[in-house]
């Protein structure tokens, strides 16, 4: 179902028309769905079915309390990068033996709280990461529960920026020496390896390399297994691909249906760390036009959302659907147009020779698919306050962060 949708003259979330929402709000401003974040949710939970399994919601493509709060109510366990994703997703109530600790470059620090906390697995990314990991278990008189992150070598078919698991990526161990790393690793008393973990790049839109990378994984276990090394779980990484445009990436039940006969085959937990599939399409950012600008070459139309608030297009080249949120527009004439934001930077765009609907200065725009790596990317830069983010509910909505204060911005500096 689609949670975004005109009802009488106006685009709105569920039941909130947006209009409302930004004269309450103000814009810019994010909005997510409630309801689209479960369903995404549940889709991945059903479609992994009677088969043990877990779904880690990758936390830095929304990290919102509001949102982790939402999905751990649902059952929903965590993927970290961070001592600051820990935080959150503590605070948001995901119990720790539901939370992975994944990222190339932990510090002991951060490895002395997850330990401290008791996560559920390290995915580990390097034999000099595994040897601090072993070193700070030892000093804290425990085990540290390690799947290895194993490089599987194979061209997920995306942007360069976000592929991940190809043999030239600085992720992960690369497959042939996994065997040697996993044996050192038996052997160091801070260690407990449970498991093998890949995560291949994001915004996949084909299934294939992940169960490529997967078969490698599979071959990899029984070999391990050979060597009498217990794996007790299976994480495949996240990295589903959303529709931006015109994509058609598999669903999570096509996604489920590849990859599970060689999962059963090894009588493992699964571990899924989704985080755009889930959160993606279940958000908007919400924008009003500033200023219209007509040179001899080209049309602007200036908006108060910028690249501090969206970077997708800047950093990606992204593709971000953009709707007007009065349906009238829809009927009037159409044009071309560059959509871009107040701030000094050529590269400050939303949108480039956009094809869409004619609209007029005080209208406001909806920036769709923006629930990912959206307000995760946000920055200040040109001292903006960051946007307010909404989560809906049907015919309510909760602030789950407010827009920020010049004096938010200033917090923590020193006026010489
Ligand atoms: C980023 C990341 C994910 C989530 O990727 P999505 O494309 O948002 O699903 C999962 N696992 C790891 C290790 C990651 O770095």
């Amino acid at each position: 179902m689609n949670h975004f949708a005109y009802h009488d003259r106006d685009l709105c979330c569920e039941s909130v028309p947006l209009r409302a929402l930004a004269d309450a709000v103000g814009t810019p401003a994010y909005v997510y769905s409630r309801a689209a974040l479960l369903d995404a949710f549940t889709a991945y939970d059903r479609a992994f079915g009677d088969v043990p399994h877990l779904i880690c919601y990758a936390v830095k493509a929304n990290a919102n309390l509001g949102v982790l709060g939402t999905l751990a109510r649902a059952g929903a366990g965590a993927d970290i990068v961070s001592g600051g994703e820990l935080y959150r997703a503590l605070r948001a109530g995901i119990p720790p033996r539901k939370i992975i600790f994944s990222g190339v470059g932990k510090t002991r620090d951060e490895m002395r709280d997850a330990l401290k906390t008791e996560v559920l697995m390290f995915n580990v990314e390097s034999a000099g990461e595994l040897r601090a990991l072993d070193e700070v278990a030892r000093e804290m008189g425990v085990r540290a529960p390690v799947a290895l992150r194993v490089n599987p070598d194979v061209d997920p078919e995306t942007h360069p920026y976000i592929s991940t698991g190809l043999r030239t990526a600085k992720f992960g161990v690369p497959i042939a020496d996994a065997l040697d790393v996993y044996a050192e690793a038996a052997r160091l008393g801070g260690i407990e390896v449970v498991g093998v973990q890949m995560h291949i790049g994001s915004q996949l839109v084909k299934v294939t390399p992940v169960a490529d990378g997967l078969v490698r994984l599979a071959s990899l276990v029984g070999r391990l297994r050979e060597r009498r090394v217990r794996v007790g779980m299976v994480d495949v990484g996240g990295g589903l691909g959303i529709r931006y445009r015109d994509e058609a990436p598999p669903t999570q039940t096509e996604y489920a249906r590849t990859l599970l006969p060689v999962l059963r085959e090894l009588g493992v937990t699964v571990l899924v760390e989704p985080g755009r599939s889930i959160v993606g399409n279940a958000g908007l950012l919400l924008t009003r036009v500033l200023y219209r600008k007509e040179t001899v070459d080209k049309k602007f139309v200036i908006v108060d959302a910028a690249m501090n608030d969206l970077i997708r297009p800047a950093l990606y080249n992204a593709y971000h659907a953009i709707e007007p949120v009065d349906r009238a527009r829809l009927a009037g004439p159409r044009e071309t147009v560059d959509i871009v934001g107040p701030i000094c930077e050529s590269g400050d765009f939303l949108a480039k020779d956009r094809e869409m609907a004619r609209v007029e200065e005080g209208d406001l725009l909806a920036v769709m698919s923006a629930g990912a790596y959206a307000f995760a990317m946000a920055s200040n830069y040109n001292t903006r306050p960051r946007a307010a983010e909404v989560l809906v509910e049907g015919n309510r909505y909760t602030i789950v962060r407010r827009r920020e204060t010049y004096e938010d911005l200033v917090a923590g500096e020193t006026a010489l």
